[in-house]
């Protein structure tokens, strides 16, 4: 079974009286535990496509089916439970709580989608902390870091809850060079380690490098993949 398979997927936004097709018949099967990129020029569908994939919305015609559950016959509850359960995100603002430290951002979705007890709480966000390197930044608070260790955090706050799936979404936009090649790097490694499937949506050849399979879309349409053996667990 494959983690989501995704059927003839149109999406039209309707602005006013005016169609916009944003996607136009999508047909893909994506793997379990690989790290997956979409590039394509801005305007292409993107964003729509991982949004969709995310259930934060619904297609406008065909099916996506994810880990077995056509997520299309879920009523907005269901959804935001199947989200929570299974779905983590990075945004290119990074998306912290000003107001919350490094560790309370962190504990955040354990606290409000897991409803985790406290005394259990505190190993699993100190483990991801440990994992993305900011452990020792814990009581900081957002404007106190730079911009790749807010993305660290970012993406500790994504795996905290053990999501089967991480969508990311022009993930490095913000970050230079060398702190964007770090943060791709270490998602590549906890790719490995927690078997997490990450999916990007970029313009960056960084990512594009590390991916194990890239999809060209254009004009809401898949025009190419392929599958690339030179990500860095192969170079290791
Ligand atoms: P990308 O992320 O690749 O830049 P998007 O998925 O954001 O592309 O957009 C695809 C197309 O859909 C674009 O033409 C965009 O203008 C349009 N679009 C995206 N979101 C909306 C929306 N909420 N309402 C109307 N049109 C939208
Ligand atoms: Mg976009």
């Amino acid at each position: 079974m494959s983690l989501v398979q995704m059927e003839n997927v149109i999406k039209t936004y309707k602005v006013g009286d005016v169609e916009v097709q944003a996607l136009g018949g999508i047909n893909l099967s994506l793997e379990e535990g690989k790290f997956i990129s979409f590039i394509g020029p801005s305007g292409s569908g993107k964003t729509t496509l991982l949004n969709l994939v995310g259930c934060l919305d619904k297609p406008t015609q065909g099916t996506i089916t994810i880990m077995g559950t056509d997520t299309g016959t879920m009523d907005r509850k269901t959804a935001a439970r199947f989200r929570g359960e299974n779905i983590g995100f990075i945004f290119q603002n990074f998306n912290l709580i000003p107001v919350l430290t490094v560790y309370e951002n962190v504990e955040y979705p354990l606290v409000i989608v897991r409803r985790v007890p406290k005394e259990n709480r505190e190993q699993q966000v100190m483990q991801v902390l440990e994992s993305v390197g900011m452990a020792d930044q814990r009581n900081k608070y957002p404007n106190q870091l730079s911009g790749g260790q807010k993305q660290r955090v970012a993406v500790a706050r994504a795996l905290v809850v053990e999501p089967k799936i991480i969508l990311a979404d022009e993930p490095t936009a913000n970050l230079d060079h060398a702190t964007a090649y770090k943060v791709i790097h270490l998602m590549h490694e906890l790719k490995r380690v927690f078997n997490t499937t990450f999916i990007f949506a970029t313009h960056d050849p960084r990512i594009v490098e590390e991916a194990e399979i890239v999809y060209t879309i254009e004009d809401g349409c898949i025009v190419d993949s392929r599958k690339q053996s030179n990500s860095s667990k192969e170079r290791k």
